[in-house]
């Protein structure tokens, strides 16, 4: 008797030894396929140069007068900065905010055009249409509802090093003209709306629009068509070319015009 109680023990550890090891195992393996793409918001997150940047103020940080540990902080911001999405109110008048587009609509396939070496030589490059047909050369047609991920390397090599990111570290309105960093192009954008189903465009600087633009066409012609935008995304170096879905998810504010949001891929 007391060696059957002794192997069910002994089966018992085993057991729960095995149950242990395979989550411990399911949890590297999920971690491996989930890929971050947001930025963390702190003082050095990257604002444009007329907004308000992230303000985090320790209300409480300390053991309480009744002798338990309470701490809470305040935070405040723009919307527009650090990891972040755009509705199309944002430069449509009639178009949906925040929380007027359904959770579904921000998960879709990522497709990721690598023009680095061209943002490298150029940093006022702007992606073409002929960068679009050639993915789709070498990875099959742009898949329905897809996020549409410039990779210009700006962004993945240099945030929050606002002088090489945003070409300028000075803040307010005459530090625009010194903005300096690449972009779609109008013609890009409007080829994805007319002949793609698109769910929106991403990129790894903090503007869809090229850093010198004056007219924020690409913004125009985007929100017009209804589509989403998301600037300022992570780790885009890790994303594979094709084959991830990327999942957003905005912090759901009530009017938003725009908001942080975590982004992420399953590889
Ligand atoms: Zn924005």
């Amino acid at each position: 008797m007391k060696s059957n109680i002794g192997s069910f023990k002994n089966c018992f550890v085993f057991l729960m030894t095995c149950i242990l090891i395979t989550t411990s195992l399911n949890s590297q393996e999920n971690n491996k396929k989930l890929l971050d793409m947001t930025y963390p918001y702190e003082k050095n997150t990257i604002y444009w140069p007329t907004a308000k940047s992230f303000h985090l103020e320790k209300v409480s940080w300390e053991v309480s007068e009744g002798g338990w540990w309470y701490a809470s902080n305040e935070f405040s911001a723009s919307e527009h900065g650090g990891t972040h999405a755009d509705a199309p109110i944002h430069f449509s008048q009639n178009g949906r905010t925040i929380d007027q587009i359904p959770l579904g609509e921000w998960i879709g396939p990522a497709v990721k055009l690598d023009v680095t070496k061209k943002c490298e030589k150029n940093r006022d490059y702007l992606l073409s249409v002929g960068d679009i047909i050639s993915w789709e050369k070498d990875f099959g047609g742009i898949p329905d509802k897809a996020w549409i991920i410039m990779y210009t390397g700006i962004g993945t090599q240099y945030y929050p090093d606002k002088k090489k990111v945003l070409g300028t570290d000075k803040q307010g309105v005459a530090s625009l003209p010194e903005l300096n960093f690449p972009g779609f192009s109008v013609e890009s954008v409007k080829f994805l709306i007319t002949n793609r189903n698109i769910t929106g465009i991403a990129i790894d600087t903090p503007s869809i629009d090229y850093g010198k633009s004056k007219d924020f066409k690409v913004h125009q012609v985007l929100f017009a068509a209804d589509k989403l935008a998301l600037e300022n995304i992570a780790n885009l170096d890790q994303l594979p070319a094709s084959g991830a879905i990327l999942y957003v998810i905005p912090m759901l504010i009530k009017e938003g015009t725009g908001s942080p949001a975590r982004v992420f891929a399953v590889r």
